[in-house]
């Protein structure tokens, strides 16, 4: 299934710290390496997520995102070690960063990731004032010609994906509306053809 239903594989990497939760490390993301063979896009929930980034690209991961309010000012230049390294570069926050935020980095960052429940915990509900936040980065990418890449991530199901899709979001990550169905390729497909 890991290769046959979605585009790409979204790793949910908590250390405890960040976020008020753990789920795996680099055990896991080993294991994944060895079979993966779609992009493995890391979603690091974690403080100092710079102290990851090398030894991520040696798993051969693809994409790497990190959290706005774990690196404030270091951003840019995580960004630069994400590219050094071979990676895409993505920039995530949770739904009570502003937006506004995420502007001054358009045009560097390959990808940003807005969160759409807070970060830390699976089968949240979808908060749909995330459709306006993604739609205001997608206008602003616009203003200044550049194209923008939005990933959303919580409470992602069929229910909403083609109101995403409107908003602007290029990439869905589905956690519970994929994992929880009877048939998960099947919820996949569905999300695509929603
Ligand atoms: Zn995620």
């Amino acid at each position: 299934m890991l290769n046959k239903g979605a585009d790409w594989i979204h790793l949910d990497v908590m250390d405890g710290s960040f976020v008020p939760n753990i789920s795996f490390g680099f055990s896991v993301i080993e294991a994944l390496s060895k079979v993966a063979a779609k992009p493995m896009d890391a979603h690091l929930m974690v403080v100092h997520p710079e102290r990851w980034f090398e030894r991520l690209a040696e798993n051969g991961v693809s994409y790497v995102s990190f959290h706005l309010e774990t690196s404030a000012e270091r951003s840019s230049s995580h960004i630069d070690t994400i590219h050094s390294l071979g990676m895409k570069a993505g920039i995530a926050i949770n739904p009570d960063v502003p937006v506004e935020s995420l502007f001054t980095y358009l045009g560097k960052a390959d990808y940003f990731l807005i969160m759409s429940v807070f970060a830390g915990f699976g089968g949240q509900k979808f908060m749909p004032e995330s459709l306006e936040r993604i739609s205001s980065l997608q206008t602003e990418a616009r203003c200044r010609g550049t194209e923008v890449m939005i990933e959303v991530d919580g409470g992602v199901g069929v229910q909403n994906a083609s109101l995403l899709r409107e908003a602007g979001a290029g990439v869905l990550v589905a956690g519970s509306s994929v994992f929880r169905s009877p048939n998960p390729l099947a919820a996949i497909n569905a999300l695509r053809e929603a």
